[in-house]
């Protein structure tokens, strides 16, 4: 039996199950895994959201978000009781434990079956069942899927193709990645026409910001970006203080990092911010320049080839000029860089 029957099989009667995915999700994360939560919910299961930690506002608008637990947000007992009772464990977005904080460990130790759904680049063993293409645009198209080939899609509704259909439009960055395939172009015309709104979408995702954040982001790209030339890279540094000034909420720096990749003649782009506890890199790239490498290399993060995060525990400092130094062992690749990529 494939794993797509014996996981069918095995949710052909009520189960108590976990949906979980990474450290500050983004659409992708949140969209897919509330997409699934509902889906099992039709299908009779006690599905139980858990996020690691809080995400954007920008996300709240999803079907299913007033039930999302938040481990970090004083839930640890509750999450804790929820992941050992469980009977399955889905793992959506992320592919290793790491990835999930201290909830990672409850994880390992439950006794559930552990089913991971994800397209990231170097994927650790830890599950039971694995959904994984390394080719997939975003998660959500995964997830969507693993319901069409259960023989479910008649259960996809608007509120499940809204969240599915977030997930794929902000993993391609609005269509435009390579990752961005014929078979995605396909699978959003069927949740269109499922229900998804590709305009309330896109408008409660992308036109949803506060004059804080646009004040912010006025003052990064004025104040705090600086384009290396030699290296073809771009990056802002972002302090805590820039941060407290502009009042920044949890989402307000996403996307910021797109900023310095549309600059012409960049290839590689960077956003470091100092987070206090820790200082978080985020990285961007064009062609055929893995930010993945880099990102596994130098940072204690990973990603994907052209889309790839890491964290750094020197100070912002030390962190902002370890990242310009190791760039003159990265000039030639940098400067060889092909502009068209391989997904
Ligand atoms: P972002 O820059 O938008 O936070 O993340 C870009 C990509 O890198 C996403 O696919 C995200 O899941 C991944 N990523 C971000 N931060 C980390 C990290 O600390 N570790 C790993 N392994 N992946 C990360
Ligand atoms: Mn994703």
């Amino acid at each position: 039996m494939s794993n797509l029957q014996v996981l069918k099989e095995f949710l052909s009667s009520p189960k108590n199950i976990v949906v979980t995915t990474h450290h500050k999700p983004d659409a992708d994360a949140l969209g897919s895994s509330l997409a699934l939560a509902e889906f099992l919910a039709k299908k009779n299961h006690q599905v139980k959201v858990i996020s690691p930690s809080d995400y954007p506002a920008f996300l709240e608008w999803m079907h299913g978000n007033e039930g999302v637990i938040i481990f970090e947000g004083n839930n640890q007992k509750l999450s804790e009781q929820l992941i050992a009772d469980a009977d399955i464990i889905f793992c959506l977005d992320f592919n290793s434990l790491d990835r999930i904080n201290q909830m990672g460990e409850l994880v390992a130790k439950s006794k559930a079956i552990k089913v991971v759904i994800d397209h990231h680049l170097e994927p650790e063993k830890f599950a039971d069942f694995e959904f994984l293409s390394l080719k997939a645009a975003a998660t959500a198209e995964l997830t969507y899927n693993l319901i069409r080939d259960m023989d479910e899609e008649h259960l996809i509704d608007e509120n499940i193709a809204n969240c599915l259909y977030a997930g794929i439009m902000t993993d391609t960055g609005g269509f435009k990645h390579p990752s961005t395939s014929k078979e995605v172009h396909l699978i959003t015309a069927k949740l269109i026409e499922l229900g998804a709104d590709v305009t309330l979408v896109a408008k409660l995702i992308y036109d949803n910001n506060t004059l804080d954040r646009l004040k912010f982001l006025g003052f990064a790209l004025s104040e705090r970006l600086t384009v290396l030339e030699q290296y073809k890279t771009a990056y802002f540094a972002i302090s805590a203080a820039d941060l407290k000034r502009f009042n920044s909420q949890t989402g307000d720096t996403e996307g910021l990092v797109n900023y310095a990749l549309s600059i012409k003649g960049v290839v590689m782009a960077a956003v470091i911010i100092d987070r206090v506890v820790t200082v978080k890199l985020s990285f961007r790239s064009i062609g055929n320049f893995s930010v993945n490498d880099l990102a596994r290399e130098h940072f204690q993060g990973g990603g994907h080839k052209n889309a790839a995060g890491g964290k750094s525990s020197l100070s912002f400092e030390e962190t902002v000029s370890k990242f310009t130094t190791l760039l003159s062992s990265y000039q030639e690749q940098l400067n060889n860089t092909l502009i068209v990529s391989t997904p």
